[in-house]
């Protein structure tokens, strides 16, 4: 091996390495153009992409301009107008801050700027290329910018040859660009796609960067999900936007925006508070759809940790994560709560929730059949089979005044019950889930709403004492849910239940609670927050369970309780309780178009 020599890199080949950090993609490039005209106070921006920003990344933007004198300087490394010392990053609140954007894509791209200062009287213009700078000349122009990127990395084949194909860097972009689409309404967007508008987003009135409206987010994600509206504001920290209703729920591709201080990060924990605070509304490893903002001093958030600036460092996340947490449990048991509104709006409120999702696939046509050409005797056997299925059985005409919504009730496998409705709609509901999920929020609301039953003959558990001692020290708790004991020497003497769970045995309820922490003294610390485990471990063990026949009456009380519920969707370990099929899809699966 040669000896080693050392060489001194020169300022052109050190601007390329870090180039390598800063412009990964094409993607990358047009967030740091993006974030240069909103810090240049723009209201309005149009980005042109040819051959997903390989060929051409152009960002045009209404700002303040770049004064003449600046032009050739701002392509030198470190040279920025929005910090002058270290103090700064931490009370900073614009999107650039390095000084590095422009000199690094210089040194990988060729460039032309074009930009007219507010200040003076003409625009001016300047190219970089594989030659160097060019003189800066007079153009004509408007006030603000342009930045015109043309054959990213054409000097560095290892990087150009690592580029995705056209389409899967246009959806990178894309994905960063509806980022900024929320995070802005009050700039007016357009998109242009090879040579072809194909988004503009007009100003919303009356917002402010970091107002995440529906308007924005509905062009954005389109009008799948409805959304709940999310706001918290307490130690220090201010979120808002706006969260699936958990009946959106899906098991892939969620679409997720999070924001710090206006600006587009990722960050897991905060995609897990999320998912967290959904955690007794929707199934476990569900995804939704959200789109948040989380406002906090600058100060408690370090920004500098991500050469793309994708991540932040919080100083004490954990409180963001709990807030963010709670604002999405009360977000949901607030907007949830069917239980405020008279029965029977509860029924248009879920059949509202729940139409929302069927109804972009209708295909079911009723009257067809007796329109087509089909020969009589298809014809006839359609006809007769549509008499045989509308033609309801004496008993099922239901006598409470909702029933008239449901045609037909049974049960199957001794496990679900069926419904179907009058309107072109199918339920199955797992009688133990849904039994669970009633008892769970019975109990979750305390004695008032629990109907007790004592024992004939008191039932005696032998304990292990530091069993006895924690079942003392909370017997108040277990009161309150309609548990009622008294205690004697190591013997627990059960009095009292709730009347679900009369037939329970109870030996193995308090041993499943025990076993929720690894021991009694972890179970006490943590007591308060595994109450909901232990509401959901008794639940779990009432009277209704699968394998049990069901009379009709049990099953419509099932039904009734359940949509007084207010989350009918999953049993409270997340296990979906409800499972809705409309015609439309029945139909399709049939390949039936009629
Ligand atoms: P930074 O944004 O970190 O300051 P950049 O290299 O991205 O660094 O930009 C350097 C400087 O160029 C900015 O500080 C700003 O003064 C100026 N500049 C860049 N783009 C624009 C624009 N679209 N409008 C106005 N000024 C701009
Ligand atoms: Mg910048």
């Amino acid at each position: 091996m040669d000896k080693p020599k050392l060489n001194k890199l020169s300022q052109e080949v050190i601007n390329q390495i870090a180039a390598g950090e800063v412009v990964e993609r094409p993607s990358s490039v047009v967030k740091e153009l993006l974030d240069n005209s909103i810090d240049a106070d723009s209201s309005k921006i149009v980005i042109k992409i040819k051959n997903g920003g390989i060929d051409l990344i152009e960002i045009s933007d209404n700002g303040i301009g770049i004064p003449k004198e600046s032009m050739t300087s701002i392509f030198d490394p470190h040279t920025t107008s929005k910090i002058s010392n270290i103090e700064d990053l931490n009370t900073l609140l614009s999107m650039g801050f390095r000084g590095e954007a422009l000199s690094t894509i210089s040194s990988v791209s060729n460039v032309t700027l074009l930009s007219k200062y507010r200040e003076e009287e003409t625009g001016y213009k300047i190219l970089f290329n594989e030659n160097g700078k060019s003189p800066v000349k007079k153009v004509a122009k408007e006030d603000g910018t342009t930045v015109k990127i043309e054959n990213i990395f054409y000097n560095i084949p290892a990087r150009q040859k690592y580029l995705k194909s056209p389409q899967t860097e246009y959806r990178k972009i894309h994905e960063l660009l509806n980022s900024y689409f929320l995070i802005y309404p009050n700039i007016h967007f357009v998109l242009e796609k090879d040579g072809k508008i194909v988004k503009e987003l007009p100003q919303v009135l009356n917002t402010k960067p970091g107002d995440i409206v529906e308007k924005r987010l509905n062009e954005i994600v389109g009008e799948s999900s409805s959304f709940l509206k999310l706001y918290y504001e307490g130690s220090g920290i201010k979120i808002s936007g706006y969260t699936a209703h958990p009946s959106n729920h899906k098991s892939s591709n969620p679409k997720t925006y999070i924001f710090v201080n206006n600006r587009p990060i990722y960050d897991k924990g905060i995609v897990r508070a999320i998912y967290e605070g959904y955690s007794r509304y929707i199934p476990h490893g569900q995804k939704i759809d959200f789109a948040i903002n989380i406002l906090i001093n600058p100060e408690l958030v370090d920004i500098n940790v991500h050469p793309r600036k994708e991540e932040v460092r919080f100083e004490n996340p954990f409180r963001i994560y709990s807030a963010i947490e709670d604002a999405v449990r009360h977000v949901l048991s607030k907007e949830l709560s069917y239980k405020e509104t008279p029965s029977t709006n509860n029924f248009a409120a879920i059949r509202e929730s729940f139409a929302k999702q069927s109804s972009n696939s209708k295909l079911y046509e009723p009257t067809n059949i007796y329109n087509s050409n089909k020969s009589a005797s298809v014809q006839d056997t359609l006809l007769f089979s549509k008499e045989l299925l509308t033609d309801i059985p004496e008993d099922t005409q239901l006598p409470w005044e909702e029933g008239q919504e449901i045609v037909n009730i049974f049960q199957i496998f001794k496990k679900y019950i069926v419904i179907e409705f009058i309107e072109e709609k199918l339920w199955m509901i797992d009688q133990h889930a849904a039994a669970e999920r009633i008892n769970f929020e019975s109990l979750s609301k305390g004695k008032d709403n629990i109907d007790v039953q004592n024992y004939l003959v008191a039932v005696e558990l032998n304990l292990k004492d530091e069993e006895i001692l924690f079942l003392e020290e909370h017997i108040d708790f277990f009161k309150n849910i309609g548990i009622l004991y008294e205690i004697k020497k190591n013997k627990l003497i059960l009095k009292t239940v709730p009347v679900e769970f009369v037939n329970s045995d109870f030996k193995k309820v308090f041993e499943e609670i025990f076993s929720l922490e690894e021991d009694i003294e972890l179970l006490k610390k943590n007591f308060k927050k595994l109450r909901d485990d232990i509401l959901a471990t008794i639940s779990c063990h009432n009277s209704i369970r699968s394998g049990q026949r069901l009379q009709k009456e049990e099953m419509l009380d099932i039904y009734n309780k359940l949509m007084d519920c207010q989350n009918p969707y999953s049993c409270p370990h997340g296990r979906p309780a409800v499972w809705k099929l409309s015609l439309s899809e029945i139909d399709s699966n049939f390949e039936r178009t009629y």
